[in-house]
C-alpha cells in the first residue's frame, strides 16, 4: 500500500491553530494525507493528489454540538405551549399504565436519526453526542436505535458517539394536572444493560469514526441504582456520559422531596462527579440570585469535579431559560461545551443568541464574547471528550473542517470573517466539510443522500408524531387543539382551477 493520498485546500482564511489557541491565517493553506492534517499556515502549493480552491471562503475546525438533535424536530409544537395545552405534551398516567406504545417501527426510528444526521452534516457540525426525544417511544431507545444510529453516522461519514438512552421513570402530567415521575425498574435495569452491552461491542471501530458513550435520560427519571451502575460502566469502559440534570424548578423539587439532596449531592454520592460528566443546561441551582442559576459555590464544585456543562442557547432560548450566565460560569473556571438539542442544529446561529443573551444579562456589550463561545463548539467542547486531536486545525490533528462561503451577497460586508458569518450568515453558509479526510459535504451537499425523499418521508412521519400527542394528553385533544395555527387556517372547498393552487399549497402544510 502506498502513502495515502493527499489533498490541499486553498481559502482566503484559514482558523488554524498556534499549540495554545485559534489564529487566523489569510491566504493560507491545510493540507492533508489520509484522516489526518499534515500542514496548517500561510498557502503552500505543493503537489497533492487533489487541489481544491476555495477562494473567498472561512475555514474552521469541524463543530462539535454534545446535545446534538437526532430527531424529528419537536420545539416547532411544544417550545410555545399555554398553561392549558402544556399538560397534554406529557404522558398521562393513563397512558403511562397501559397505553403506552413506539409511535414508530424500528426501521422508522433508524430512518429519524439518519435524517437527523444529515442535518447536522449540512449545518456544518463534524463531531456529535446525539439526542432523541423519548416522548414518541414506548420507552426510552432501544439496543437497536443505537446500532442503527452508529451505522449511520460511519455511512454518512460525521463523527459519532452513541450510546441507547434508558431511564427507570418518565415524567408524567396527573389528572389533577400536576407533574410527577412514574417508575418501571425493571425497564430502566433493561435499558442499561442495553447500554453496557452497546459499549461492549461496538465501543471503538477500527476507522474511529463512531465512538461509545452513556447517555441516561433526564436525572429525576433515574433511579438511583442506574446512577451508580452508570458511574460504574463509565469508568470501567471510561467512556462520557451525558445526564441532564439542574434543568428545572420541578426536577429540584423532586430530589429535594425524594433525597432531600441538590442535583450536585446526588452527583456526587452516586459517583458521578468522578466520571467524564457533560450536564447539558445546568440553567437550575439552589442559587438566591432571582433566576436561580447555579450559586458561586455549585459552579466551583462543577469545575472542581471537571464537570462539562453544555450550553444549548438556541432552545434555551425557545422554551424561556437562561444560562446565568456564560461569563459567569467560565470565570468560575467550569467547561462550558455547546449543543444544539433542537432544529435547526446550528451552532454558529446558537452562538451569535448566546452572546446576545449574555450582554443582556451582563449588561455590558462585551459579555459573551465570541472567542469564548467558538471555543466552546470547537476546543473545549474537545476536551470535554479528552480529545486533543479534535476542534483545532494543526499538523496532527483529525482532518475534521468545514468551509464557510464568504461570497454570499446577502452575508454584507466582511469584517472579522468568523465575527461576520456568525453575525452575518448561518451554518447554511457551508460550502465544504471535511471529517477524517473524507469529503462528506461539497458544495453545500450531501453526496449520496436523496435529500428530496428524506424531506418527504419526515414530513409524514411528522404527521403521525404529531397526531400522536392526542392519544398522551389526559383530556384527549386533538392535536389541532394542541397545536393551534399561528393565524386560523381557511380551508378552500374544491372548485375551479384557481382555488386548486391554494388547496394544494394548505395540504402540503399539513
Ligand atoms: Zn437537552
Amino acid at each position: 500500500m502506498g502513502s495515502p493520498a493527499t489533498t490541499a485546500v486553498h481559502a482566503r482564511f484559514v482558523l488554524g491553530f498556534d499549540g495554545g489557541d485559534h489564529v487566523l491565517l489569510e491566504d493560507a493553506s491545510v493540507i492533508y494525507g489520509g484522516s489526518v492534517l499534515e500542514y496548517v499556515g500561510p498557502r503552500r502549493d505543493v503537489v497533492a493528489d487533489r487541489v481544491v480552491e476555495l477562494g473567498e471562503a472561512l475555514v474552521i475546525p469541524g463543530l462539535i454540538d454534545l446535545d446534538a438533535v437526532a430527531d424529528i424536530d419537536h420545539a416547532l409544537l411544544d417550545s410555545w405551549a399555554s398553561a392549558r395545552s402544556a399538560p397534554g405534551l406529557q404522558w398521562s398516567e393513563d397512558y403511562f399504565g397501559s397505553r403506552r406504545t413506539d409511535v414508530f417501527d424500528q426501521e422508522e426510528r433508524t430512518f429519524i436519526r439518519r435524517y437527523a444526521l444529515a442535518q447536522l452534516l449540512l449545518h456544518g457540525i463534524t463531531t456529535c453526542l446525539p439526542i432523541a426525544s423519548e416522548v414518541h417511544s414506548a420507552w426510552a431507545e432501544t439496543y437497536d436505535d443505537a446500532i442503527g444510529l452508529a451505522e449511520s453516522a460511519r455511512e454518512l461519514g460525521i463523527r459519532a458517539y452513541v450510546g441507547p438512552s434508558y431511564r427507570s421513570g418518565v415524567n408524567v402530567s396527573r389528572a389533577d394536572g400536576t407533574r410527577d415521575v412514574l417508575w418501571n425498574h425493571d425497564l430502566g435495569r433493561a435499558g442499561l444493560d442495553d447500554a453496557a452491552r452497546f459499549l461492549a461491542t461496538v465501543g471503538n471501530t477500527p476507522d474511529g469514526l463512531v465512538r461509545g458513550a452513556l447517555v441516561p435520560c433526564r436525572i429525576e427519571t433515574m433511579s438511583f441504582e442506574l446512577l451508580e451502575s452508570t458511574a460504574q460502566l463509565a469508568r470501567e469502559y471510561d467512556v462520557p456520559v451525558r445526564l441532564h440534570c439542574m434543568q428545572s424548578e420541578l426536577e429540584l423539587e423532586l430530589l429535594r422531596r425524594w433525597y432531600d439532596e441538590t442535583p450536585l449531592e446526588l452527583l456526587d454520592r452516586s459517583g458521578l462527579l468522578g466520571c467524564r460528566l457533560l450536564v447539558p443546561h445546568a440553567t437550575y441551582g439552589s442559587s438566591d440570585r432571582d433566576r436561580r442559576s447555579p450559586s458561586d459555590d455549585e459552579l466551583a464544585a462543577l469545575a472542581r469535579a471537571g464537570v462539562s456543562v453544555v450550553h444549548c442557547p438556541s432552545t434555551s432560548l425557545r422554551y424561556g431559560m437562561v444560562l446565568d450566565t456564560f461569563d459567569r460560569f467560565t470565570a468560575a473556571g467550569v467547561t462550558v461545551t455547546l449543543g444544539s438539542d433542537s432544529f435547526p442544529p446550528d451552532l454558529l446561529r446558537a452562538m451569535d443568541e448566546g452572546s446576545c443573551l449574555a450582554k443582556v444579562l451582563e449588561r455590558r456589550l462585551d459579555a459573551g464574547d465570541l472567542a469564548t463561545y467558538f471555543r466552546a463548539g470547537t476546543l473545549h467542547a474537545a476536551s470535554a471528550l479528552g480529545r486533543d486531536d479534535l476542534g483545532r486545525l494543526e499538523p496532527g490533528a483529525q482532518a475534521d473542517f468545514v468551509a464557510l462561503r464568504l461570497d454570499d451577497f446577502r452575508l454584507g460586508v466582511v469584517d472579522d470573517p468568523l465575527r461576520t458569518v456568525v453575525m452575518s450568515g448561518s451554518s447554511r453558509d457551508l460550502a465544504l466539510s471535511v471529517i477524517a479526510g473524507r469529503t462528506v459535504v461539497e458544495n453545500g451537499r450531501l453526496p449520496g443522500a436523496d435529500l428530496p425523499a428524506m424531506k418527504a418521508r419526515a414530513q409524514s412521519l411528522f404527521a403521525r408524531m404529531r397526531a400522536a400527542y392526542s392519544s398522551r394528553d389526559a383530556s384527549r385533544r386533538g392535536a389541532d387543539a394542541l397545536f393551534p395555527p399561528v393565524f386560523p387556517r381557511i380551508r378552500h372547498a374544491a372548485a375551479g382551477r384557481s382555488s386548486t393552487a391554494r388547496q394544494v399549497h394548505h395540504e402540503l402544510g399539513e
